[in-house]
């Protein structure tokens, strides 16, 4: 596998491949990997005759400075693990390369789809930060599938809107959310997380659960689903920002579970800001908020 730094690197390296008419699949991440990420890469060496895998991580979507100089980095690990998962190509451009002196464009996907939950939270500019910075790396990369992550729900719906808005000719491809064996969702940021706060995260995949197992008792109100999850986040002491039960394509927020919804999450446990979500449908929607049954959805 090789490291790429600049667009030209990578113009050279994959011209040849695009010429001999050879699938080119994209892995975006902002690195210190995890089998979330791998999953992601694996998917892609299924599928793809090229994979590249780029790490950049994007100062553009963080609203919180002291967020950014702490997210975690380890690029000679994430060269070897991108490597064994299967990449050809690792893109770790350095800041400069990606934003030039005088850069002064944005891609902003507007409406519920970036203003809501994340969006309301972090702010739109999270949203714009990463739309800007994805379709840059599809510009440089031209790739033909884009891998992504279930984890962060909403960002697949803004990724689908602006391929969709901007005509960009890649398919986004979205897949499963990989978990810890006591199912906590797997995240860089899981590493800033104490033994105290370790645990305390999994009130987040047990409220998501919570959530499922009132839907199999029946409930349909969604005030009610939704406070059963926030009664397990409150036992051990954790407020969320949000816990939203919304149209898992528009966000719009239901009142009634009568289709397809999205449970989404987020919450700070100490200084560690995590989210997390699980599809609900009132008809026997399968429970992937642990591994053994997200394993079983797959097949
Ligand atoms: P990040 O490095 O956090 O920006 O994530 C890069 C990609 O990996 C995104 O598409 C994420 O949704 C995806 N990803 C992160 N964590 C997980 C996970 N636990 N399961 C599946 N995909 C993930």
């Amino acid at each position: 596998m090789k490291t790429l730094r600049t667009k030209a690197e990578v113009r050279d390296a994959l011209g040849p491949e695009r010429r001999a008419a050879r699938t080119i699949g994209l892995v975006p991440t902002m690195g210190f990997l995890h089998e979330g990420h791998l999953s992601l890469i694996r998917a892609a060496r299924e599928r793809c005759d090229v994979v590249v895998v780029s790490l950049f991580v994007n100062p553009a979507q963080f609203n919180d400075p002291d967020d950014l100089a702490a997210y975690p980095r380890s690029e000679r690990e994430d060269a070897q693990l991108a490597g064994e998962a299967g990449a050809d190509v690792l893109f770790a451009p350095a800041p400069s390369a990606v934003y030039p002196p005088g850069f002064a464009t944005k891609v902003a996907v507007k409406g519920v789809l970036t203003e809501s939950l994340e969006g309301a939270h972090r702010g739109a500019e999270h949203f714009h930060g990463v739309t800007t910075v994805v379709t840059k790396l599809l510009n440089m990369v031209a790739p033909d599938v884009g891998y992504f992550g279930r984890k962060d729900a909403q960002q697949v719906l803004v990724l689908r809107r602006l391929v969709t808005d901007l005509d960009l000719p890649v398919v986004i491809k979205a897949l499963p959310i990989i978990r810890e064996s006591d199912g906590l969702a797997l995240s860089s940021r899981n590493v800033h997380l104490d033994a105290v706060h370790r645990r305390r995260a999994l009130a987040l995949p047990a409220a998501l659960r919570a959530a499922h197992e009132a839907v199999q008792a029946g409930e349909r109100a969604a005030a009610q689903i939704v406070r059963a999850a926030l009664e397990v986040l409150k036992r051990p002491g954790v407020d969320p920002e949000y816990v939203a039960l919304v149209n898992p394509d528009t966000l719009a927020p239901i009142t009634v579970l009568d289709g397809d919804a999205l449970l989404a999450i987020a919450a700070r446990v100490g200084r560690i800001r995590l989210i997390d979500n699980t599809s609900l449908s009132p008809i026997a929607a399968p429970d992937t908020t642990t591994p053994h049954a997200a394993a079983a959805t797959l097949t």
